[in-house]
Order: structure tokens, then sequence, then C-alpha cells
């Protein structure tokens, strides 16, 4: 099989009509605005409105709607969610508060605090319930937008998105198997070019550059250069890319393309750098969609109930953090070190242990990222897409302001709420996707890693030396598949269980 590189000639920001919404200098703050106004709408139901999850925006259109949309996206395009993230959109303002030169601690230059973010975040949304509570949701985004704001503020660049955003964690790993990259049409271009506005920013005077930590003035002409300081020339990733497009805006030369590549091209010849806390998210992304999965299905429960007995505890904290804590972090740290020893003990022309955990650490990513698509995309999404119509009907009637303005520019007939909607296909279809998704996924792991083993230093690593990864994929695969059989709890509806 041939894996197509991202090719310059397939430029989406060269299409009719999207690419020009694309490159337009406010196209971001367009879809930001968009996402904007429906964080605004949930935020005003889940502080306001019925505080029964089913029935509320806030949590219908972040478990359902949210998780269910950027998986797809995922598969189609790209990081959508970062491309629109509302949470963001402070950005300028707070650049204006920016101190000079302020750079994010070199200590936290990586990826540890994410990974403990993101375990983090799904520690609390099982343990607080998140999914049930429109007002702990709300407060969830709220939390993401001060957060966002303080440390574009306190530094010069964009280290949430970077290092801290659970979101943005969750989004980076996705995209490395999305089918779009950023990359330049010439590279010759960006070795004379002088300005490197990609990733300076550009100002209304041209050959002026932005300089990091540069202040805004007010009416001065503008674009950002990239956030995250990815360097468009050199990117053969898209980890850290939040799809913002501020380089291609930058750019004078008109240089940077949003190119078509085969998915899989990233991971079996991506250059990933060879760190501990990079490969070790990747595999922890994996073990997560099954702890994910496995807290809405009846084992976890019994689990829970027998932990609390022999700790002598009634509360839920301490089982869950056990649970949770095993699967999400101790599992796939030992099983990677592991299986990286074990594969690198049976490899002819062995590698250190970083570099051999590094190789062979970005086969997870299809595997995990399909058991996501499987479980979000899938099952909650294609289950329960439909219910944000009654539910909207009912926010409408619940805040009489809302229904009077409707009625006031003519668009008053809602009908009743139709609490029977919600799946968009057949429910008995869904199992057999899961399974079909998730199948797909071990077939590309399983591929990559064997694509993998030709880039090392053994030139081709033998089979011996695959096999270990082989079995932990298998191993995923089948708790994948027995949690995915089992009754899964609905969170955010309450229409099937
Ligand atoms: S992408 Fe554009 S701005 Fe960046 S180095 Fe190349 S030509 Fe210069
Ligand atoms: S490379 Fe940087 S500026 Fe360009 S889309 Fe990605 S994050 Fe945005």
């Amino acid at each position: 099989m041939t894996v197509y590189k991202p090719n310059p000639q397939h430029n989406l920001l060269h299409y009719p009509i999207i690419g020009r919404l694309l490159r337009w200098r406010w196209g971001r703050l367009f879809f930001q605005s968009g996402l904007l106004l429906v964080a605004a709408v949930m935020l005003y139901d889940g502080f306001t409105g019925i505080q029964f999850a089913p029935e509320n925006l806030s949590t219908v259109v972040t478990w359902v709607h949210y998780r269910g949309i950027i998986v797809f996206g995922f598969l189609l395009f790209g990081n959508i969610f970062c491309m629109g993230c509302p949470f963001t959109m402070p950005r300028t303002l707070a650049r204006r508060l920016a101190i000079r030169g302020g750079r994010w601690p070199k200590i936290l230059r990586n990826k540890w605090l994410a990974i403990g973010l993101l375990f983090t975040f799904f520690f609390l949304y099982e343990w607080l319930d998140l999914w049930a509570s429109p007002l702990l949701t709300v407060w969830v985004i709220g939390g993401y937008f001060i957060a966002s704001f303080v440390l574009e503020a306190l530094f010069a660049e964009s280290p949430f998105c970077k290092y801290v955003c659970p979101l943005g964690t969750f989004n980076f790993v996705s995209s490395t198997i999305s089918p779009l990259q950023i990359t330049v049409s010439e590279p010759d271009t960006c070795k004379t070019c002088v300005g490197k506005e990609c990733i300076n920013g550009r100002t209304s005077t041209p050959g002026q550059p932005v300089k990091q930590g540069d202040v805004l003035r007010l009416g001065d002409i503008q674009v950002l250069g990239c956030g995250t300081e990815l360097f468009p020339p050199q990117i053969d990733s898209n980890l850290d890319c939040t799809l913002c497009l501020d380089c291609a805006r930058a750019c004078p030369h008109d240089n940077v393309a949003l190119a078509w590549r085969n998915p899989l091209q990233e991971v079996t010849q991506g250059t990933w750098a060879q760190r501990w806390d990079l490969s070790l998210l990747v595999i922890i992304f994996a073990f997560t969609s099954l702890g994910n999965a496995f807290g809405m299905v009846p084992p976890v429960f019994q689990l829970e109930s027998w932990l609390g007995i022999v700790l002598g505890v009634e509360s839920e904290f301490g089982p869950l953090l056990i649970i949770f804590g095993v699967i999400n972090f101790v599992l796939p740290v030992g099983f990677g070190l592991l299986t990286a020893w074990l594969s690198m003990t049976l490899s002819k022309h062995p590698e250190p242990l970083r570099q051999t955990l590094g190789r062979y650490a970005p086969a997870f990513a299809p595997l995990a990222f399909a058991i996501w698509l499987a479980h979000y995309g899938g099952f909650h999404f294609l289950s329960s897409a439909l219910a944000i119509i009654p539910v909207t009907q009912n926010f409408i009637r619940d805040h009489g302001e809302v229904y009077r303005f409707l009625q006031d520019i003519g668009w008053g007939g809602l009908g009743d709420p139709d609490w029977t909607l919600g799946a968009v296909v057949p429910v008995n279809w869904l199992d057999p996707m899961e399974m079909g998704v998730i199948f797909i996924g071990l077939l590309a792991s399983l591929y990559t890693v064997n694509e993998r083993a030709k880039n090392g230093r053994a030139k081709r690593d033998k089979a011996l030396a695959q096999l270990p990864w082989v079995i932990l994929l298998l191993g995923l695969t089948f708790a994948a598949f027995w949690i995915f059989y089992l009754p899964m709890e609905m969170r955010g509806t309450a229409f099937m269980s």
C-alpha cells in the first residue's frame, strides 16, 4: 500500500468558497462566533433551565452532539473543534494584556501536565456525573473560558491549547489520523522568506512581523502567527495544530496549504519526537478509550461496591479513583513499558527502550480513535442525535422571553416535544457498526506496527519484535468488544437503556 504524503496540489485552501472562507481574515472569528453563540445558549439553559440532563441543552449538546460531531470531524476533515474553539476567543484581548516575552515554564513544556489533566477530566466526569448535571456541565464550560483567558494573558504563546487543555489533548492525538494537514506549497519560498510571518505574525506594515509578546494596538491591522509555535515548512504532524489557519492568513506569499493526505501517513511514517511523555500519552489515550466506556457498563458498579466493602468506605471517590487509576494510568504505563522492553529484547538490532517505545507508540492511535469513534460517534451520537429537536422545543417553551421573541419574529408554531426522537439509524445497526469500526481500527494499527518496524535502526524489525505490540493491540480490541457487547448506560439522553 502506498502511503500518500500531504500533497499541496490538493489544497483545501484553494477550493472555491470553502477555501476563501477559511483564508478570510475573519474566517476563524466567524466559526468561533457560531460556537460562542451555542456556548452562550448552553450556559443560559444550564444556569436557568430544567436541571434534568436529558431535557437540558447544556448536557445534551455537550455529551451527545459535541463529542459525536468532533469524532466524525476527525475522520472526514480534522480538528474542527479547535478550529472554531470559542474558549480561545478572548485570546486577542488577552494578548493585549500579555507581559512581553512571558514564556511558559520550561519544566512544563511537555505533555505530562496534559496527561494529568486528561486523567483528571475523565475521573471528574465519572465521579461527579458531569453528564447528569446541567449546572456542573456549564461550570466546566465557564471554567474553560476563564482558564484559557488567564493563561493567554499571562503568557505570550498559547500554552492553554498546547500544554493544558484536556479537550485539546484529546483532539491533537485524534487528529493524527485525520486526512488533512498543514504544509507549504513551495518549500523554496520559505527558505528565502525574511519575515517568517506564518510563525511570527504580520503587521499592517509589510516586512514588520509581530514578535512574541507584542501587545496589539487598536486599529493596527495584524494577523497573529502560529499560537502553538509550529513552523509550517517543518510540519509533518497534526500534533499541537489547532487548525486555526492563522499561519495561512499571515503568510504574505500564500504559501501555506491545508493538504489532503492518507490518514495513516502520519502514524506510519511521521517522525514524532521520541519522548516518554508523547509516547505514553498515545498509549494512555488508547486505554482511556476503554476506561471511559467501562465506566458505563454494569461490571464497573459491581467492582465499585466490592472495592467499597474492601476499603470500608461508602463514598464512590476511593473505589473510582482506584479503578480509573489502574485502567487509565497504571495499565497503559505498565503494559507500554513492558511491551517496549519485550520488543527491544526480541529485536535483532535493539534500540534503547525510549526509542523502541517511541517507534511503536503511534500505532495505538488508529485503534484508540476507532474505539472513541464507536463510543461517541456510534453509540451516543447516532443513537441520540435527534434528541436535540425536543430538547430545543423544551428550551424555548421553558424560557418565556425566548418564546415571545420567536413569536415576535413570526416563528411561534413549535408543536409538542416528541421525546421518542433520538436515533438517526435503526438501533439494531449500532452494535455491528461499532464492532466493525473497532475491527477496522485494529487492522489499521497492525498495519502501522508493521510499517513502523521498517523505520528504526534495524531497518526492518522482524515479526518477533513486533509480536508484543500485536498481542497488546489484540488484547485492547478484545477488551473493547467485551465492553461494547454489554448494556451501556446512556449519557445525556434517556431514551434507551
Ligand atoms: S509559510 Fe509563508 S511566511 Fe512561513 S516561511 Fe514559508 S513563505 Fe514565509
Ligand atoms: S500550524 Fe499553527 S497557525 Fe497553522 S493552523 Fe496549525 S496551529 Fe494554526
